[in-house]
């Protein structure tokens, strides 16, 4: 078997060449976008997407498939929810936004959306489907419109101005010399870590996706910064299924479901309140977390 996994992988490769290439023909003799005789109403709306579900079935994952990471995974996300993640560096939270998005398969289990297994989707489907706010957005070396219009690159002008609006980062652009033709990225104008993550929410918001993916900057943010984050977390996920990896009470207070993680297992699961009342790891974590902030706040006394 080993002997032909390197044919089969030049097979694998060949095959997405070509169907890239002749993706791109069609492109070119506009198959693809050709414009229809039909007309949007003036006051058409735009169609959201069915909403998903998440189900992860007894998934075992490594990246290396002599050391295991995950052990075991259930969970489901309804429709429209959100599940927030919580628990150690290193205990697998990221690994599940991973699998998610099928940057790798599971070595035993399943992962599904809307019932199906997400290895029935065709990938480009899957991935317009789901929008991922990462920690750390890389940025284009592009103008800061083209950075924004990556969410969906046929939004016009005026989409990317009103996903950028509501993302709280409209008025900073527009106080730029170059406004939206702002250089950004390594060699243009550096970001700080919440105005790119701000670029990224209104990317999201284009992509208009029916699954989001949130993970949650670690650093630490002065309360009115995390105020307003929490407040376009909120309104990102209004209605729509969302995966949080999350560093913030504020974030686990609201989810519908807080899974802890450790060492690749869930060894909790429930709603904050529940959770607190159970007195257990969750507790205990919340505790340390709150401790944490009355030093930090006496600190600054
Ligand atoms: P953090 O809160 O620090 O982001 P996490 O809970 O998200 O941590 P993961 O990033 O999911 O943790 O990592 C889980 C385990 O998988 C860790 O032991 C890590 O070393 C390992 N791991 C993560 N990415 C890779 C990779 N690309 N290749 C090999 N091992 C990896």
């Amino acid at each position: 078997l080993l002997q032909m996994a390197g044919p089969l992988h030049l097979l694998g490769t060949m095959y997405r060449q070509v169907k890239q290439a002749l993706t791109n023909l069609s492109r070119l003799f506009g198959l693809l976008d050709e414009p229809l005789d039909v007309q949007d109403r003036d006051n058409a709306i735009a169609l959201q997407p069915a909403r998903a579900s998440v189900r992860f079935a007894a998934v075992h994952f490594g990246y290396d498939p002599r050391r295991e990471i995950l052990h075991g995974i259930d969970f489901d996300i309804a429709p429209g929810h959100t599940v927030a993640v919580v628990g150690h560096s290193g205990s697998g939270k990221s690994t599940l936004a991973r699998l998610l998005y099928r940057f790798y398969d599971v070595q035993a289990g399943s992962v599904e959306l809307n019932g199906q297994d997400i290895r029935d989707y065709q990938q480009a489907s899957l991935r317009r489907a789901i929008a991922i706010v990462p920690q750390d957005t890389v940025l284009f070396n592009d103008s800061i419109l083209y950075n924004i219009q990556y969410g969906r690159p046929s939004a016009s002008r005026e989409e990317v101005e009103q996903a950028a609006r509501a993302a709280h980062i409209h008025d900073f652009i527009v106080s730029l010399p170059d406004g939206y033709d702002t250089q950004v990225g390594e060699r243009g104008l550096k970001l700080s870590g919440g105005e790119k993550q701000r670029v990224a929410i209104a990317r999201a918001l284009l992509k208009n996706p029916s699954l989001l993916i949130f993970d949650e900057a670690t650093s630490a943010l002065d309360s009115k910064s995390e105020k307003a984050i929490q407040a376009e977390l909120d309104r990102l996920s209004q209605g729509r299924t969302t995966l949080v990896i999350a560093h913030r009470l504020s974030t686990v207070m609201n989810a519908d479901q807080i899974l802890v993680m450790d060492q690749g297992r869930i060894i909790e699961r429930g709603r904050h309140a529940e959770l607190l009342a159970k007195g257990d790891h969750y507790a205990h974590m919340w505790q340390l977390q709150q401790e944490q902030k009355d030093q930090a706040s006496q600190q600054r006394v």
